[in-house]
């Protein structure tokens, strides 16, 4: 992985995990499909019966550090937050403290990139202080998509995207730390040597994915473009989740057919530990090669 990096350093921050039946997951995905995945990515947990097999979601953030700045991308469902679905509501989870370990208080960290504004990648955004939620980070710029900022504005279907918009997302405007931009955005210096922003629009109108360079491979934080390794295999197969199935699978398959184009280093948000891979053109979609293990 090192020989990738340039002058960038990547940590991930672990908040958790989570499970479900393979083909409540990503219905449609075969016996065949699961065949080619084997080749180069399996674990107990998987079977070639897509009724057997368990869809296994790492939730994480990572820690991008680029020219003296460290970059939080994504922020997990965070503590104490009330969520009207089990797996984030009233977390305790270590985060916090793994974030510590790694050498990052929250002072340190100047900017916060949300991939899109769903409740598994904002909640740290905000802690609870005095009774009120307040920004996690008190240094940093929050950088949101406008196109989902609008989005959860109003959506009602997923109470807790509503939830998490108004307790993870809004405090942060409230005290004027947050950058409200177009999908496309550049951060920092230029595109192909710097850090930006790229339209993803599908799993939610406002996803992004997070490209970052400085002198070796890009580095592409894809958040939810992309769930599990199987869908590099098939990636025209929706995930239960895509707010929009048929634009979500145009998206990632555009987005890996760059990166096997230009070797980017994929740093998808659930993908197994430890999460960098590429991807290689193999017949009519893609194949997967992990860079980080043995
Ligand atoms: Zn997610």
């Amino acid at each position: 992985m090192n020989r990738y990096l340039g002058k960038l350093a990547v940590h991930t921050v672990r908040e958790g995990d989570g499970r479900m039946p393979m083909n409540v997951a990503l219905p449609g995905i075969t016996r065949e499909d699961l065949s080619a995945l084997q080749r180069w990515h399996w674990s107990p947990e998987l079977s070639l019966d897509p009724a057997e097999a368990v869809f296994h979601l790492e939730v994480r953030s990572y820690v991008l550090q680029i020219d003296g700045l460290n970059v939080l991308i994504d922020s997990c469902c965070g503590n104490g937050k009330t969520r009207s679905v089990p797996w984030a509501h009233q977390l305790q989870s270590g985060w916090m403290d793994d974030l510590q370990r790694q050498g990052f208080r929250p002072e340190d960290i100047h900017l916060v990139l949300c991939t899109h504004l769903h409740a598994d990648h904002v909640g740290w955004n905000t802690r609870l202080h005095n009774g009120r939620w307040v920004p996690t980070f008190p240094n940093a710029r929050y950088v949101f998509s406008r196109r989902d900022f609008d989005f959860f504005a109003t959506q009602t279907h997923e109470p807790h995207n509503r939830e998490a918009y108004e307790d993870s997302v809004l405090p942060v405007v409230a005290t004027g730390q947050a950058d409200i931009v177009d999908s496309d955005h550049l951060v920092h210096r230029e595109i192909g040597d710097g850090l930006w922003l790229q339209d993803a629009a599908g799993h939610s109108p406002g996803c992004v994915v997070v490209n970052a360079q400085r002198g070796g491979a890009r580095l592409a934080f894809m958040g939810d473009v992309i769930h599990h390794p199987v869908q590099i295999h098939r990636p025209d197969v929706a995930f239960f989740a895509d707010e929009d199935g048929p634009a979500a699978c145009a998206t990632r398959e555009r987005l890996l057919a760059e990166a096997a184009d230009d070797g980017a280093v994929l740093l998808p948000a659930h993908f197994p530990d430890p999460p960098a891979c590429r991807v290689h053109r193999s017949g009519r979609y893609f194949s997967g090669e992990w860079l980080a293990r043995g």
